[in-house]
């Protein structure tokens, strides 16, 4: 980064404020050379996730709205709040861990999926329903089906 004013990569910062409504750092640096200041607004790290959706436009990875995703499936089910939110860092965690900060929204579903899964058969079940986009009533009981297999194996 370099001043505005004079071009010198000598600067100072004088101020560091989280600025919550749009998730950025606002700093404010003094370049050493002109003494001449100046604001930047830099977006925080965890905005970074890019999600690339169905139609093939991209928007910011939103821990929000999976969380609401997953609280409609969860609806009167032994599902805690803790719970869900567990789900939602744990597949942040995973995005985040892989090379390329960029993720379909189908592979977040399936992520959530896998691990909704584990807790409650039922919420997993609308969740997916929503996700996969079953084409049809038999689609549907196909995935009813293998549970039920599943469940047998154990
Ligand atoms: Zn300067």
């Amino acid at each position: 980064m370099n001043c505005p004013y004079c071009g010198s990569s000598d600067l100072r910062v004088i101020d560091s404020r989280h600025v919550e409504e749009d998730n950025t750092i606002k700093r404010r640096r003094e370049c050493e050379s002109c003494k001449k200041r100046f604001s930047t607004f830099e977006m925080i790290q965890e905005a970074s996730i890019i999600v690339i959706k169905k139609d093939g436009s991209r928007e910011f990875f939103d821990k929000n709205k999976i969380l609401r995703g997953i609280v409609r499936s969860c609806q009167k089910r032994p599902v805690s709040t803790k719970q869900m939110e567990e789900i939602v860092s744990d597949v942040e965690k995973h995005i985040l861990n892989s090379p390329d900060k960029e993720v379909s929204s189908n592979q977040i579903g399936e992520l959530v999926i896998s691990r909704l899964k584990k807790l409650d058969v039922v919420s997993y079940v609308r969740f997916a329903s929503v996700y996969r986009e079953f084409k049809d009533v038999n689609s549907f009981f196909d995935e009813l089906n293998s549970i039920v297999e599943s469940e047998k194996e154990l």
